[in-house]
């Protein structure tokens, strides 16, 4: 078996490789409108209540339509996962992880279908959306091989006369309640980790990206996954998800989205139920504050990009977005004169335009309150930049940057989510730490400087997840750069990490008595039945 490497970014400057999206674009866009089915065991599920997922450049374009998973669907999920893994749980290590590997090779196949999804169903760019893909299929083909290595378990020392073994066996039955902003990466992350550890899923999309979720799941189908190990059940968080978060037989939730919704998890899944067995496992990455410093010393035109990129990549809608600027008052004003010409030449636009590089925010509600926060920072600071409503029939912003901004502020603080940047000055390094660190949140941050002593205290002192040095805050690979907050930013799951199934499994030990019959059989290796025999000695004098 090849060994993971990450997969690698489609070529657009490649005319051949564009054509082939423009083609992809318009077959899903005639394609709009179709219905999808809730899918529970392989069941195909229609219910009267129902929702519509929207084109976020388009206002009130139908992309398609989904089924309101209710408490009763979730019931039966519910019934359906628990029987499930009473098979699933003790199909071996191998067999589940060569269904992950399967599906990376659909996706593969799939990839600009897959992005051309996402163009439309959240408003990526060409490049994120395929960067989006790309992530998905590292994370099955990652996750697979990370299943095989947990198979064997670690070493333990043997004690004389004992076989020691420990293992890793699944939990049971698991919610998985994705974001939509990396709608096909983070949904299969969260999904394949769960299932390839042996534990069967109902898997809660959410309602701004259900359309991506649904073909995620004819993904799920088309490898031939066993019916019943993953069920599909959009519907809104509040009616199913809550229903499940309390069910006293879901065994774990694996949650990524806003501290809020993360926080309320939490609470619910610790009240214990009648009839619970077990203290449920919640898995809960949430927001961001991230910040980028750029010191005294720094690189200005290095830095200058990757701060545009890590603010206004995907709308600032990254978890790991940079959404605080501390600049070293000494290069306050050269920065600001470099940076603020190349945020007001970004085109923002329907993204299904390749020259855009920003499309929309994702909804209405989205919207209305980005440009809220616009209004406070135009009181809370200086407008550089931006700060309204950008041209089209979409939810479009311009990329906004309040200068000035006091390290108190709200759009200082809070997450906005959105491409709206807040400056800070610092007096000298040591101040710009300081200001980096006084947040609640703690998921991503990136560091300029030229000076390795400088780089050294950030490494030390900048209490943050992910960080970066002399480069962007975004971006985190597969295998290379595992994912996750501290602090309000979460529970540090460092997804796409070697950590990352330990939290999806249970470790059972075993000491194996060897018994006197069995030593008999082994008797053309004296060697150990020479350490067994001194061991049972030994043993015995221990036990007495
Ligand atoms: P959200 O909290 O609104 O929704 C996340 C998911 O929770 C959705 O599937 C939603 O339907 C569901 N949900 C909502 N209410 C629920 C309830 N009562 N019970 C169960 N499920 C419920 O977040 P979002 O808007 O989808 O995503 C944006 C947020 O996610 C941002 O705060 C961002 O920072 C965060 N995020 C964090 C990471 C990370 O790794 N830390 C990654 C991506 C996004």
């Amino acid at each position: 078996m090849k060994p993971f490497k990450p997969e690698t970014y489609t070529d657009f400057t490649k005319p051949a490789n564009r054509k082939i999206m423009e083609k992809t674009l318009a077959k899903i866009e005639s394609e709009f409108g179709k219905e999808y089915s809730i899918v529970i065991g392989g069941e195909r599920i229609k219910l009267d209540n129902k929702f519509h997922s929207y084109n976020p450049s388009k206002k009130g374009e139908v992309i398609a339509t989904f089924q309101k998973a209710d408490e009763k669907t979730a019931e039966k999920a519910m019934e359906v996962a628990l029987k499930t893994f009473e098979s699933w749980r003790y199909t071996p290590a191998k067999k589940r992880a060569q269904y992950l590997f399967r599906m990376a090779e659909i996706m593969r196949k799939r990839r600009y279908e897959l992005s051309a999804c996402m163009v439309f169903e959240v408003g990526k760019n060409w490049l994120e959306a395929d960067a989006d893909v790309a992530e998905a299929i590292d994370f099955c083909d990652y996750y697979g091989h990370e299943a095989l290595r947990y198979d064997h378990g670690p070493k333990l020392i043997q004690y004389p006369g004992e076989r020691d073994t420990q293992t890793y066996i699944p939990l049971g039955v698991g919610l998985v309640i994705p974001p939509w902003n990396f709608p096909l990466a983070i949904l299969t992350g969260m999904t394949t980790a769960a299932f390839v550890s042996g534990n069967t899923v109902i898997l809660k999309p959410s309602s701004d990206s259900p359309f991506i979720a649904a073909k995620f799941m004819e993904i799920v189908e088309q490898a031939q996954v066993p019916v019943g190990v993953v069920n599909f059940m959009p519907g809104p968080g509040a009616l199913a998800g809550d229903y499940l978060v309390r069910h006293p037989k879901t065994r774990f939730i694996a949650f990524t989205g806003s501290k809020s919704v993360g926080l309320r998890i939490v609470e619910l899944a610790g009240k214990t139920q009648p009839g619970q067995i077990w203290i449920k496992r919640v898995v809960a990455e949430m927001g961001g504050k991230d910040a980028i410093v750029v010191d005294s010393e720094a690189d200005i035109d290095s830095a200058v990009n990757g701060v545009r990129a890590s603010a206004f990549g995907y709308q600032g809608q990254k978890c790991s977005a940079c959404s605080r600027l501390i600049l070293d008052d000494k290069i306050y004003d050269k920065f600001m004169a470099k940076f603020i010409p190349t945020v007001e030449a970004i085109k923002v636009g329907p993204v299904k335009n390749f020259d855009n590089y920003m499309g929309p925010v994702i909804n209405e509600s989205a919207y209305k309150s980005m440009l809220e926060y616009i209004d406070i920072g135009k009181k809370e600071g200086q407008l550089m930049c931006g700060g309204e409503p950008a041209e089209g029939d979409g939810w479009f912003i311009r990329p906004t940057v309040i200068g000035d901004v006091d390290a108190k502020a709200r759009i200082f603080q809070e997450e906005i989510f959105g491409p709206i940047l807040a400056v800070a000055r610092a007096r000298d390094f040591n101040h710009a730490i300081e200001l980096a660190n006084d947040t609640e949140y703690g998921l991503t941050g990136a560091v300029y400087s030229k000076n390795p002593k400088k780089i050294e205290k950030a490494k030390r002192e900048f209490f943050v997840g992910n960080l970066y040095t002399n480069r962007k805050c975004t971006g985190a690979l597969v295998g290379v750069h595992p994912f996750g907050g501290f602090n309000m930013s979460g529970t540090d799951s460092k997804a796409g990490g070697p950590d990352y199934l330990l939290l999806f499994t249970q470790a059972k030990a075993v000491a194996e008595y060897i018994v006197k019959e069995t030593r008999k059989k082994v008797v053309e290796k004296p060697t150990k039945i020479k350490k067994a025999k001194h061991g049972k000695a030994k043993q015995h004098k221990k036990r007495s």
